[in-house]
């Protein structure tokens, strides 16, 4: 049977000795309350949460799916009383205000928790992530009376919220979209429209819900500038701020999906249902992007979860199934065969699952202490971890649920044909991924907005932002034998990255398809640098311990060893995206539609 264990010590390893955590949390104000000690308590209670409740659940969720009955949603069993007890845990307030019932801890930490949960249960785990982007758009964009209305209820959990973004002819293209908002005398708007393949649309795991919508103004302008973002509760709210009657929204359907069968994917109608303007009119996308940011991040936490959850059980996997001997001789001559660990390609499977699981990791919960910065830090601080998102945060979403599907893919063909199975859970690993590089903007959708909007719009400021960092922390280490491998690759990865950014803005002045061409293999090189610089850091952390002596030889040999790994079996796929990216549009854009297919003889 599948199983997950919280990998508490990693998570300690990454941010206390390599990100350090608490150096942060010193200087981030509110965060005072972030001492180790309470830290520690947090993720071994999450964890607790996390292998005891959710895991065990992860099955059944797939197993059962959501069930559909005129309008009612009812989730797998036992998901609706792990959310109770995830209420009752106080774990929906971690980190909202406490001005709202939170406990004001920063994100970072929250993030913590979420990576638990993530990779325990990647379904059950969607309803409070959609209902986290929500409270973080109302906190940011909403009057003080729809803060007092709807986040109380959300940050303690009794309501949970959704991103209704999507319609049946645009999902990537926002812009067409046709959901209309009519102005009411009360003041409110009357919304009307269909949205489809809305996550945790409807459901019986909570009393209400917090639809966040995007709709048009009937005088709005054609195209995302005319975009206004509504509240719509699926209750309405009455002035004791309880919930009331129904609203004129409900679930036509739910969809029969490749993965993530626990999380209902709902059709959602809107008929006229009441719903309540947040942030300015025409403005809704703009506001939007709080909750798709978030949500971009928790997507990249997929990519993380799937990763970690592959290589649990292939590595379990993998020291005991025996087959064939190793080609040096016997491992194990007591046993009938060798455990399959001992055979070069298993471990190269193994590896590559460790490396983006790890360097993941370190890559996800550095972002996540740029969203406290964000938040809680000086202008300065607020100015440079805006821009360090901006350029990461496509990155990190695109990225690493590649990789992640990769890592899950491994760790599935660890398994040989039994990985095809179903009762390993290997295969229900690989179909939940799947979905992390479609839905919160494609793979492509992503590449486009990094070399687009965030590099070539900004003349590079927010990628140099970046590997300005990059070249001091190489500066910092250039003379170090014991760091020359890695540092010495870095250092040449990060200025070809400016190189190629050169390049492609060159050739995109002549034709702007040039862009398009390029930007999914430029995405991947950004990810390998962005991942090379992280694994030099956590090797720079992992010598100097195993220098000052440690009791933990193993733990920290194996992160040098992955750091080896990394830089000089994966990293040289960068090669490869740089060739690619420079080979220009022509091999794309020369084909004619009609004869990308000949099927008659
Ligand atoms: C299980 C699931 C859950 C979801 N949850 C939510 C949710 O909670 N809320 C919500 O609002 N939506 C949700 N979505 C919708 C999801 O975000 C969209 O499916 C996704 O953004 C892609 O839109 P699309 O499916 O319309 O594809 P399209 O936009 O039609 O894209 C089709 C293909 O064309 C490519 N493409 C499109 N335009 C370009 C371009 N300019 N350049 C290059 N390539 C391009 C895309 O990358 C893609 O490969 C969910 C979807 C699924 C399947």
């Amino acid at each position: 049977m599948p199983e997950y264990k919280a990998p508490l010590r990693d998570i300690k390893f990454v941010t206390e000795e390599v990100l350090d955590i608490y150096g942060h949390y010193a200087k981030l104000p509110g965060a005072e309350e972030a001492t180790p000690d309470m830290v520690s308590a947090i993720l071994e209670e999450g964890a607790k949460f996390a292998e005891r409740v959710l895991s065990p659940l992860n099955r059944v969720g797939d197993q059962q799916g959501c069930q559909f009955n005129e309008g009612v949603v009812t989730t797998p069993e036992g998901f609706k009383e792990a959310y109770q007890q995830y209420v009752e845990g106080g774990w929906p307030s971690l980190s909202h205000p406490e001005e709202m019932g939170g406990q004001g801890l920063p994100d970072s930490l929250g993030m913590l928790v979420t990576e638990m949960i993530s990779t325990a249960n990647w379904s059950w785990g969607m309803y409070p992530g959609l209902s986290h982007g929500a409270m973080n758009t109302i906190e940011q964009h909403g009057t003080d009376e729809q803060k007092q209305t709807y986040l109380s209820k959300l940050v303690s959990g009794e309501w949970t919220g959704t991103m209704c973004l999507t319609e049946p002819h645009c999902g990537t293209d926002l812009g067409m979209l046709k959901t209309k908002a009519e102005p009411q005398e009360d003041g409110s708007y009357a919304i009307s429209g269909t949205k489809i393949f809305i996550s945790a649309g409807e459901h019986d795991m909570a009393d209400n819900i917090v639809h966040i919508v995007l709709a048009r103004l009937p005088d709005a302008p054609a195209g995302t500038k005319g975009i206004s973002l509504f509240i719509v509760p699926k209750f309405n709210v009455d002035d004791a701020g309880e919930k009331a009657d129904r609203n004129q929204v409900a679930c036509g359907s739910i969809e029969h999906k490749m993965g993530i069968h626990g999380n209902a994917t709902c059709v959602m109608n809107f008929d006229g249902a009441k719903g309540f303007l947040i942030g300015p009119p025409n403005r809704g996308l703009n506001c939007m992007f709080t909750f798709m940011n978030a949500a971009r991040l928790g997507t990249a936490m997929q990519g993380l979860a799937h990763s970690e959850w592959a290589l649990q059980n292939s590595v379990a996997y993998a020291k005991d199934r025996l087959q064939m001997r190793a080609l040096s001789g016997a491992k194990a001559p007591e046993k009938a065969a060798d455990p399959i660990i001992v055979h070069p390609d298993v471990r190269r499977m193994l590896l590559t699952q460790k490396a983006f699981a790890e360097g993941g990791r370190a890559m996800i919960h550095y972002c996540s202490m740029l969203v406290d910065s964000t938040k809680h830090g000086s202008k300065e601080e607020k100015e440079e971890a805006e821009e360090l998102m901006s350029l990461l945060t496509p990155i990190a979403k695109a990225f690493l649920t590649e990789t992640g599907f990769e890592a899950a893919n491994q760790g599935l063909q660890v398994f040989g044909g039994h990985g095809f199975i179903a009762e390993w859970g290997m295969e229900q690993n690989v179909r939940d991924c799947r979905i992390a590089m479609l839905y919160e903007g494609t793979t492509g959708i992503q590449a486009l907005d990094l070399l687009g909007r965030k590099v070539l719009m900004t003349q590079g400021a927010t990628l140099r932002r970046f590997t300005k960092m990059v070249h001091k922390f190489c500066k910092e280490h250039k003379g170090d034998k014991r760091f020359k491998s890695y540092i010495t690759a870095l250092d040449k990865l990060n200025s070809e990255w400016g190189d190629v950014t050169m390049k492609i803005g060159m050739k995109a002045m002549r034709n702007k398809e040039e862009v398009g061409a390029a930007s999914v293999d430029y995405l991947m090189f950004s990810g390998y640098v962005v991942l090379a610089y992280f694994w030099a850091r956590m090797a720079v952390t992992a010598k100097t311990k195993l220098e000052e002596g440690t009791d933990e030889v193993g733990f920290y040999t194996a992160k040098l060893q992955t750091a080896t790994f990394y830089y000089e079996r994966i990293l040289p796929r960068t090669k490869a995206h740089v060739e690619a990216m420079l080979s220009g549009a022509d091999n794309l854009l020369a084909m004619e539609e009609d004869n990308f297919l000949f099927l008659n003889a």
